[in-house]
């Protein structure tokens, strides 16, 4: 047995202990209580007492992008513009960047994370194996989702998704008890209609795990209420057919069933009360990015109605090259921030709740 002491522990899961401890055996936590309490219940024990710090559960980065770890601070001269940021870094990490690079961004991403405090990841992977193996070889815990390619066309669905399959069922093979495998069809304006039935249906069917970027934008609002903007552009320089369907991001998720299979959503900025209420039905989750919404300047999330609603919620840093940090402590810190200095706050957001969701919520 093992026993660790610090000025405070917080179990999340219960009251903060002044002068507290935490006892293992082995992997698993024996006891939590005083340190006087502990060292009276296991007097042969010697206590490693850590002073001035707070022990607590390891904090949950719920959205990330490890494999281009390497991308920090490269894409900012275009991040004023978020087509371009997209063009610019798909094109770097398909061009530019080798296998090996990829890797080994990820493999620093993942201790930078580790370093911060971070033991949980749900990381997004176009080259799903450098975030996998990234969490594995530096023994964190996490889903690893194997991200769709750019498949917008309705006609090529059968044919993107049997390769999605076919990347997510050779990572699979290897999952472990701490990094599972799951898929991530990449947003709502990059995927069709087509892959998203028969990812929803397949991850339904599996009980494969979902994460998808969702409301992030106004451009994506306004491509899926009206059909135009910079994203109709875009299907009409490459021909590909796109009927508006009317609706928000979030209700066109649940029409192709997608909230069927209880994703996690990444960003949810521009979400109507109606939105969050399907989230909150449908039991799917809310990564929420505050840093990385800002610094694209696409607005922030009603954390606060997250909270209120009761919604399945966790903090991501997103990548760090929309960030650029990966500190979930500091992004936790920002979004209770930016939070109270809403106009429209009903609550004054309270460390303890945050502190919450930034380790068990995630
Ligand atoms: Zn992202």
């Amino acid at each position: 047995m093992k026993i660790l002491a610090a000025d405070f522990v917080l179990p999340i899961s219960g009251t903060p202990i002044n002068a507290g401890a935490v006892a293992f055996e082995q992997d698993k936590i024996a006891a939590v209580d005083t340190k006087k309490n502990l060292a009276a219940e296991f007097p042969e024990i010697e206590i490693e007492d850590f002073g001035e710090a707070a022990i607590l559960p390891g904090l949950v980065n719920a959205h990330s992008h490890l494999e281009i770890t390497l991308m920090r601070g490269f894409l900012d001269d275009v991040e004023a513009d978020f087509y371009s940021w997209l063009m610019k870094l798909t094109k770097t990490r398909g061009e530019t960047l080798t296998e090996d690079d990829i890797e080994l961004g990820a493999m620093l991403g993942a201790l930078e994370g580790a370093r911060g405090g971070v033991t949980c990841f749900g990381d997004i992977g176009r080259f799903g194996r450098a975030g996998f193996n990234a969490l594995k070889t530096n023994g964190l815990r996490g889903v690893l989702f194997q991200e769709t390619e750019f498949s917008p066309q309705n006609e090529n669905a059968a044919e993107d998704f049997a390769k999605l399959v076919e990347n997510f069922s050779a990572l699979n093979e290897t999952e472990t008890e701490l990094v599972k495998i799951g898929l991530s069809p990449h947003a709502p304006y990059t995927v069709s209609r087509k892959l998203f039935e028969l990812i929803a249906d397949f991850a339904i069917k599996k009980n494969i795990k979902i994460s998808a970027h969702a409301a992030e934008s106004n451009e994506e609002t306004e491509f899926f209420q009206t059909g135009a903007g910079f994203f109709a552009e875009i299907y009409r320089r490459i021909n590909v057919e796109w009927n508006a369907p009317k609706i928000s991001p979030i209700e066109y998720l649940n029409e192709v069933g997608l909230l069927k299979a209880k994703p996690l959503l990444a960003h949810c900025i521009k979400v109507s009360e109606k939105d969050v209420d399907l989230i909150v039905e449908t039991d799917s989750s809310i990564a929420h990015c505050p840093k990385s919404n800002a610094k694209f300047g696409h607005g922030a999330a009603p954390l606060e109605q997250f909270l209120e609603r009761g919604a399945r919620l966790g903090f991501g840093s997103d990548s760090v090259a929309s960030n650029n940090t990966c500190d979930i402590l500091e992004e936790a810190r920002f979004a209770t921030l930016f939070a109270r200095n809403f106009e429209k706050k009903q609550k004054f957001l309270q460390a303890e709740k945050i502190i919450e969701t930034a380790t068990l919520g995630g």
